[in-house]
């Protein structure tokens, strides 16, 4: 028998779904996302874990679909905050939920992972505004993709960021680190 693969569910209510509808139900990931969180929801028992961090610490990593700082660093629900953004760049945001994480939640560390074969290395900025100018005719002068080109020292530049804020203490330990994405290691940046 040919088999989708859309999940067993997906094609619950079909009767009352328009052939467009279908359509584009069949070409999201959606329905195979909700179908895993079933299974997920179904033997869940953390159900009632405190806000803070168990283990104080942020990670702060790309957003890498290769990367699964969860796994990779043995982290279980309630354990750390892992902030995520394109490269693991300290922009504002990511400043700005390290310090809620460490003010309101009390984290005590915070580990910044770069990775090897990171997208960012792959482009400039002026090669990001030149394409979404020719795509949507207008360019995003303002918007800075934070792209590097030298892997160690976009690290090491991250760590500084965070220890030379004003709002993250002293004493807080920074540590730089990068995860190769073909071995699954991690390597410390001095
Ligand atoms: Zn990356």
């Amino acid at each position: 028998m040919k088999r989708s693969h859309a999940p067993a569910g997906a094609d619950k209510g079909s009767a009352l779904v328009s052939s467009s509808m279908k359509a584009v139900i069949s070409m999201s990931v959606l329905p195979e996302l909700l179908s895993a969180n079933e299974h997920y929801a179904s033997a869940f028992n953390k159900g009632d874990l405190p806000v803070p961090p168990r283990r104080q610490v942020a990670i702060l990593t790309c957003m890498d679909a290769r990367l699964n700082p969860a796994k990779f660093l043995g982290l279980e629900e309630g354990d750390a905050h892992v902030i995520r953004n394109a490269g693991g760049r300290t922009d504002d945001d990511a400043m700005r939920s390290l310090i809620i994480s460490q003010q309101l939640l009390g984290t005590k560390e915070v580990v910044v992972i770069h990775h090897t074969g990171c997208g960012m290395l792959s482009f400039t900025n002026d090669e990001m505004h030149g394409l979404l100018a020719e795509r949507f005719g207008e360019q995003p002068d303002s918007i800075d993709f934070l792209p590097f080109s030298d892997l160690v020292q976009s690290v090491r530049d991250d760590v500084a960021t965070i220890r030379n804020s004003s709002f993250i203490p002293n004493d807080i330990p920074v540590s730089g680190l990068i995860y190769d994405v073909h071995t699954g290691k991690l390597e410390a940046v001095d």
